[in-house]
């Protein structure tokens, strides 16, 4: 048999340090090896496959779709296309959705929609998007720029122009800052998810919030990690009282294929003109068939239950030995340990679960319907790990 590992180390490009661990099948929120070790899937493909792998009902809506068409391009209709557009109107009191097929061009979307609002409404210099450091974006030239890393920006020089950084929690210095570059927008994610699982205050959310409704600054919510149902509500924004001009999704909401939105508010919901913008595959409707099995099974009792699956999670793990602190909301849950972070993943790995870092931190996004016993079954490896270490 071929070493799948040494052809993927010579054939693919060099962008990631992968795990010595090969996926070869998966149910629900257990994933095997070629070998059949069995593993406990605390990441899901990065906050992805909301209903693990292999969901009976979000399969057979795709491969329902895969049977009748499998694209169009947006020239003409298709079914699961708007009928996941309105149900995420409806639900979410948002206006129109533009989709795409990651986040960072969920994201490239709401900079273009803000930009041609504040262009047309109060000029062309007023262009700046103000977004907070620490944060992350994605990978495309102008979401690094929107991404508050400088580490992600070496030796990518140029980045596209017109972004700004406010630490996150001064207020003060954040409506300098916007008013000082005439921002068209700030942009955030409720919980910075690559930053660390960093939850921002309420207190400063909803400030900004005020700051940008009274500028009429446009207010762009980055929920492609923490949006779907992962902290417990569809939005994280949900849980601050906020209401945002523009919400940009992704991850979770394909249930595991490529699949992004941009979600444009009452302000820009009429800002684009045919032509403005656009995707070939956006909106795929095999996509939009498992996007619809997912939110559509985020009701209120399933959003309950995810909250009180992160707190058996925080539970377990406050005051545990090697555990210092505990951050995140509902399933999307970060933990300092005292051991370094990558030392305690790769120690759960050879253990059989698997868990992500962000930063400084373990970092868990299970899938949402991950059942309590290989939450804590999985939770528990990594107190004993923790504890050793
Ligand atoms: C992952 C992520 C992105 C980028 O999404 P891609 O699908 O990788 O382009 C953008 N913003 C946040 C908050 C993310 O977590």
């Amino acid at each position: 048999m071929d070493d799948i590992f040494s052809i993927d180390k010579t054939y693919i490009a060099n962008t990631y340090a992968r795990f010595p661990v090969e996926i070869v099948s998966g149910k629900g929120s257990l994933a095997w090896s070629p070998e059949g070790k069995r593993y406990i899937d605390m990441g899901s493909g990065i906050g992805v496959t909301a209903f693990g792998y292999a969901d009976d009902a979000w399969q057979q809506a795709v491969i329902a779709q895969l049977g009748k068409v499998q694209h169009t391009s947006n020239l003409y209709y298709t079914e699961p296309c708007a009928l996941l557009a309105r149900e995420l109107c409806l639900r979410s009191g948002m206006k129109k959705v533009f989709f795409g097929n990651s986040g960072a061009e969920a994201n490239e979307c709401a900079i273009k929609a803000a930009r041609k609002y504040a262009a047309e409404k109060k000029g062309p210099e007023y262009h700046t998007i103000v977004t907070l450091v620490n944060s992350f974006h994605g990978r495309t030239l102008t979401t690094l720029a929107a991404t508050g890393q400088e580490h992600y920006h070496e030796l990518f020089q140029p980045l596209t122009p017109g972004f700004a950084y406010a630490e996150a929690e001064d207020i003060e210095g954040l409506k300098k800052l916007a008013l000082e570059t005439k921002a068209a927008a700030v942009m955030l994610e409720c919980i910075q998810g690559e930053g660390g699982v960093r939850s921002l205050s309420e207190g400063f959310l909803r400030a900004v919030g005020e700051f940008c409704r009274a500028e009429d600054v446009l207010l762009i919510v980055d929920e492609v990690q923490t949006g779907n149902g992962r902290t417990g509500k569809l939005y994280a924004y949900m849980n601050f009282g906020l209401q945002p001009d523009i919400v940009s999704t992704a991850k979770g909401l394909g249930g595991g294929l490529p699949l992004g939105a941009c979600l444009l508010g009452e302000k820009v919901q009429d800002v684009f003109a045919p032509g403005d913008h656009g995707s070939t595959f956006g909106g795929n409707p095999v996509c939009c068939a498992g996007a619809l099995s997912v939110i559509r099974r985020l009701d209120e009792a399933f959003l309950a239950e995810v909250r009180r699956k992160g707190e058996l999670v925080r539970g377990a793990l406050l005051g545990a030995p090697g555990v210092e602190a505990v951050s995140g909301l509902g399933l999307m849950v970060g933990v300092k340990t005292a051991m370094s972070a990558a030392e305690a993943v790769k120690a759960c790995m050879e253990k059989g679960v698997l868990f992500l870092t962000a930063k400084d931190r373990v970092r868990m996004l299970p899938a949402l319907n991950i059942p309590d016993e290989l939450l804590l079954e999985a939770v528990g490896v990594l107190k004993e790990v923790c504890s050793e270490g």
